[in-house]
């Protein structure tokens, strides 16, 4: 699926602005700076697909990807700006549902958790969204390569517990690292049989 081309749609900043629902659709959301614009880049294996490190307060893109003409790539503004003013932060949530309880072809939203903090409590509030929308999802750790095996096990102990009150989440955690390229593969298999 990703051995094809990979292009950049549209950014969106309101539903209006949605492509046609027409094929299999995923989403990335995750804190700023989780590593979400490195996975994105790592799992379709271009460089600068997803733009890194955006900055805080500027306006926040819904960033459509088109796979293979097959699956839409949704990539989410990063939350979590402690900086961001609060009329950017409202009207991004307010997209974000709209866009969650809305959106009938979204397969599964992928929410990525930095290993090294394990989920924190603005992530909650996606997930609970999430919930509310009922749209699967599924947990990636990233950055896995920057901590030990004993740090590991005890982040995916702190989110296996934290996912157990959410009946939306998928149980299986993916370890990932875009640095050194673990678990990539796996995510792009996982994607490649929502077919
Ligand atoms: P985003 O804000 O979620 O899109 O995060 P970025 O992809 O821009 O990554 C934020 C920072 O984390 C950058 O300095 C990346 O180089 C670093 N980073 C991202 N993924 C990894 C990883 O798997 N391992 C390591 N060591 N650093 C990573």
């Amino acid at each position: 699926l990703f051995a094809g081309p990979v292009d950049f749609v549209k950014g969106v900043v309101a539903m209006s602005g949605l492509p046609p629902a027409d094929r299999l659709e995923i989403c990335f959301a995750g804190r700023s700076n989780v590593g979400k614009s490195s996975l994105i880049n790592a799992l379709t294996g271009r460089k600068a697909l997803a733009r890194t490190s955006n900055t805080p307060g500027r306006t926040q893109e819904i960033n459509y990807f088109d796979v293979g003409e097959k699956l839409f790539l949704v990539d989410l503004p990063g939350y979590g700006f402690a900086e961001a003013p609060v009329a950017v932060v409202r009207q991004w949530q307010a997209l974000l549902k709209s866009y969650l309880s809305g959106r009938a072809t979204l397969r599964r939203a992928f929410v990525l958790i930095d290993m090294r903090h394990g989920i924190k409590k603005v992530d909650e509030e996606i997930l609970d969204l999430l919930n509310k929308a009922a749209v699967t999802f599924q947990v990636v750790l990233t950055k896995a390569d920057k901590i030990s095996a004993a740090q590991r096990d005890k982040t995916l102990d702190q989110v296996r517990k934290a996912l157990a009150k959410h009946p939306a989440a998928y149980p299986e955690l993916l370890v990932t690292s875009s640095e050194k390229g673990e678990g990539i593969a796996t995510l792009r298999a996982i994607i490649a049989t929502m077919q």
